[in-house]
């Protein structure tokens, strides 16, 4: 990677160009997030106020000054607007300039900031609703893909593999998990989301993500049951109490353990079952539909931690391999 830093007041300015596209984009990553998990366009009709209707002009569009401008009330009725909306665009901001300052201005920097801009919505969606959008993990898996291609063919089998590795990795936890705790212990939108993380950050972070994301996520959780009595946040309109006696148990409609099966049928059922058997993320009613999956107390949402770990072995790898122990930091961030 060659540093080609800008000579004179171009520097400056640039940067400050790079950050307020990032507050821009920011803010488009806010419709994302209210609009995707909704099924929503994105691009119409123009932002409006979600209580009165009131349609957002340009100036009342503007990152973090808009909001800080109406003195964070609707123009129309005065509600108060969610301290959220600058956040998003500040962290976005902020997250540009960090890639910057971690890649400068080479073609690696396209990658990293294209990561960002998936890896914020995805997070605040998942805190949100609990889910991942596969229209944003597949396709963002693929986007990773496409940008490896200039980096030369060895980065792009990196990634490839990375994506394949990655997705298959979850996969095998998701079914494993499955079948030891009879019940979903990993969301069903995790591995694309890995697989999407390892097309940008190749399979050489793997371990890293996970390792990072794991470790995180349970300090974090523990703290925060211990705290507020629940692990992760709350999804809108569910109630607080706990279901009562022990949960249906989930069925699969192909299962390779099934007693009395002969043994060839087992045996070909092992592979498709590890692979493809969808598992279903709620206990069947008696119609044989998944009822509501409902988080309990101690449930954590994973893909905000799975960004996170990405987000630092994107921006903190060379560091990570200047202060750890050169073979623990070869493996974690796959730089010597
Ligand atoms: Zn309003």
């Amino acid at each position: 990677m060659t540093q080609t830093s800008l000579p004179g007041l171009f520097g400056p300015i640039f940067t400050l160009f790079l950050v307020v596209l990032g507050l821009c984009v920011g803010s488009f990553l806010n419709v994302v997030i209210a609009r995707v998990p909704a099924g929503q366009s994105i691009v119409h009709p123009r932002s409006r106020c979600p209580r009165c209707g009131h349609e957002l002009s340009w100036y009342e569009n503007i990152p973090l000054v808009s909001w800080l401008a109406l003195r964070a009330r609707c123009r129309g009725c005065k509600t108060p607007i969610s301290a959220r909306y600058p956040l998003v665009e500040l962290l976005t901001g902020l997250l540009y300039f960090a890639c910057l300052r971690r890649f400068d201005w080479t073609y690696e920097l396209v990658p990293a900031l294209v990561l960002v801009s998936l890896l914020v919505p995805l997070t605040f969606i998942d805190l949100d609703h609990w889910i991942l959008p596969l229209s944003m993990t597949v396709s963002g898996t693929l986007v990773g893909l496409v940008l490896a291609v200039p980096r030369g063919m060895d980065f792009f089998r990196d990634a490839a593999l990375g994506a394949a590795v990655g997705f298959l990795t979850f996969r095998l936890m998701e079914y494993v998990g499955w079948k030891v705790f009879k019940k979903e212990a990993l969301g069903a939108g995790d591995k694309y989301l890995v697989a999407m993380l390892c097309a940008f950050l190749t399979w050489r972070a793997l371990l890293g993500i996970l390792l990072f994301a794991s470790m995180q996520g349970a300090v974090v959780g523990i703290l925060m049951l211990l705290a507020t009595g629940r692990a992760g946040p709350r999804t809108e309109g569910v109630p607080e109490e706990e279901p009562e006696g022990e949960p249906p148990p989930l069925t699969m409609t192909w299962d390779f353990t099934r007693p009395g099966l002969p043994l060839w049928k087992r045996l070909v059922l092992v592979p498709f079952c590890l692979l493809f058997q969808p598992i279903p993320d709620a206990p069947l009613d008696e119609e044989g539909q998944e009822e509501d999956w409902v988080p309990d107390r101690t449930s954590i949402p994973f893909g905000p931690w799975l960004a996170l770990a990405g987000l630092e072995l994107l921006l903190l790898s060379p560091w990570l391999a200047r202060v750890l122990p050169a073979d623990i930091a070869l493996m974690l961030t796959g730089l010597a």
